[in-house]
């Protein structure tokens, strides 16, 4: 074993022709910054609108204009890099990226390079498996975003609109730390996951408000690095996985033909499943950085950081490890549970003075899953957290089984009420008289002498009566109760 071999390592190699294979990837997440208005403009950030709608004249480069920072935008980048459990730099510098583009008006963009506002981090990454892995941060850096082109309105022109430009962007660097498509993509949701919490992005990939550029290479394992190609703006996680899986594969293809891998910046098409050179590394732009004249060093007060860092919210490895130990939930269950920042707040409000247990099995699988079904998420949910308790109740009391549970979550989801109303009202409590349940088994009993012979010599075969009578009971029978009379009446 080498020093970066992990435990699961083994399971993640690709085999190819010749042997084993590992991937290495590291990403660089653009995240569109939550605020009202662009980084160095006071221009609207909102969604939509008429093309040119959202543009100041410093967003539209016209001579003479100056850039002023705008507070809220580096408050997110802080707040975010504190998230990230990262060193927040005091000062920090911007310069310009010099390249053209039709819709790029000033001629480059402002970045930050060699001092970037937010140096090295950590995000714990949670498998699928229950297994969580560190990602190194390298460092997250505040830029300008660019406007758009728009080539297919006509035949003969090309359009230029620039609600974007200049709305702040925060691009996160991760280490190369990940060793499989699935690393990756647990990678992403669990970064999205804590941006949203944080409120600092909303994290909605079909807006292209979080995309990220995927480098990917392959070794043998415990060998050193290889050489890495970049696919470009990969706008969603499940495309992001198979990016990782087709370039991966295309690698090994090369290098098992005794090839070698060139450092390219690719594209990855969904359509054909494919990843396809964009540029090679000797057509790579030469920027030409340089601090930006305009914009003096970004200073920040460490009291700034530490006001920031005291209002920061609960985030959700926290979160998971205080519903682990406050309501004795497992890890997955507590990682479902948090997986959103609204979704922790329902279960607790439903958990509260209850058993955390029960009342996790009941949001997970029954809420949540009915949810999904119907494309809903907790924030337009037909069923409170209050309702859900109600229900909790009636089955901890003995007053419904877990079984009528479901059908009167299903009526209270679809029709609302209060469940003990409910419950009343349609007779759906259980019966625990055991005078009404021993008639049923007498009943069945009587009408069934074969399996009652059956039954003596295979106990096993309880199953089939108690299935019987609680037929026959509507469902209703205390299944407690029923088990005992039934095994009492039938000698076993
Ligand atoms: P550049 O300055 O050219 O963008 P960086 O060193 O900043 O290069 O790396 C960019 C990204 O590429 C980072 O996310 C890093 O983790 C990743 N990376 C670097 N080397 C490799 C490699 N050999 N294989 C996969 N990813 C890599
Ligand atoms: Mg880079």
């Amino acid at each position: 074993m080498t020093l970066h071999t992990r435990p699961s390592e083994a399971k993640k190699l690709i085999s190819g022709a010749t042997g084993d294979w590992e991937v290495v990837i590291g990403l660089e997440v653009h995240a569109q910054v939550s605020s009202e208005a662009k980084l160095f403009s006071g221009a609207s950030t909102a969604f939509g609108g008429e093309p040119n709608d959202h543009v100041s004249l410093v967003d539209a480069a016209m001579p003479g204009m100056l850039p002023v920072i705008n507070r809220e935008c580096v408050a997110q980048a802080v707040r975010t890099g504190l998230g990230l459990k990262a060193e927040i730099h005091l000062v920090s510098v911007f310069d310009r990226k010099n390249y053209f583009y039709p819709d790029l008006p000033q001629g480059y963009q402002i970045s930050q390079y060699k001092s970037p506002i937010v140096g090295e981090g950590i995000v714990m990454v949670d498998l699928p498996d229950g297994e969580s892995i560190p990602v190194g941060i390298e460092r997250l850096h505040l830029e300008q975003d660019a406007g758009k082109s728009i080539h297919d309105l006509s035949p003969t022109q090309s359009f230029v609109d620039l609600n974007r430009s200049g709305v702040a962007l925060m691009e996160i660097v991760s280490r190369p730390d990940m060793r499989s498509a699935e690393e990756a993509k647990a990678y992403v949701t669990k970064l999205r996951t804590i941006l949203r919490y944080l409120g600092t992005c909303d994290g909605d990939m079909e807006k292209g408000n979080l995309r990220a550029d995927v480098n990917v290479s392959v070794r043998r394992p415990g060998t050193e690095f290889g050489t890495r190609c970049e696919i470009k703006n990969v706008n969603s996680i499940r495309f992001i996985g198979q990016a990782i899986e087709v370039e991966a594969r295309r690698q090994i293809e090369i290098l098992e033909d005794g090839g070698t891998i060139s450092q390219e910046t690719r594209l990855f098409d969904p359509n054909k499943g494919e990843t396809r050179s964009m540029r090679s590394k000797e057509e790579a732009h030469d920027y030409r950085y340089f601090p930006d004249p305009d914009l003096l060093p970004l200073e920040i007060r460490a009291e700034w950081v530490d006001e920031l860092k005291a209002d920061l919210p609960e985030l959700p490895d926290e979160k998971k490890a205080r519903l682990m130990e406050a309501y004795g939930l497992s890890a997955y269950d507590a990682g479902v549970l948090v997986a959103e920042r609204e979704t922790a707040e329902f279960f607790e409000q439903v958990a509260k003075g209850r058993d955390g247990k029960a009342a996790a099995n009941f949001v997970i699988n029954e809420v949540f899953g009915r949810l999904n079904k119907e494309g809903k998420d907790v924030a337009s949910s037909p069923v409170s957290p209050a309702q859900i308790g109600a229900i909790l109740d009636l089955i901890f009391e003995g007053t419904i089984s877990s079984k009528i549970a479901k059908d009167l979550f299903e009526i209270i989801f679809t029709e609302g009420g209060d469940p003990k109303v409910v419950v009343e009202q349609r007779g759906m409590k259980q019966v625990t008289d055991t005078g009404a349940i021993e008639k049923v088994v007498d009943e069945i009993i009587a009408a069934n002498p074969d399996k009652v012979e059956q039954v003596k010599a295979k106990p096993t075969m309880l199953g089939w009566f108690v299935g019987q009578a609680m037929k026959a009971s509507g469902g209703k029978a205390n299944p407690q109760a029923l088990n005992e009379i039934l095994k009492a009446k039938l000698g076993i």
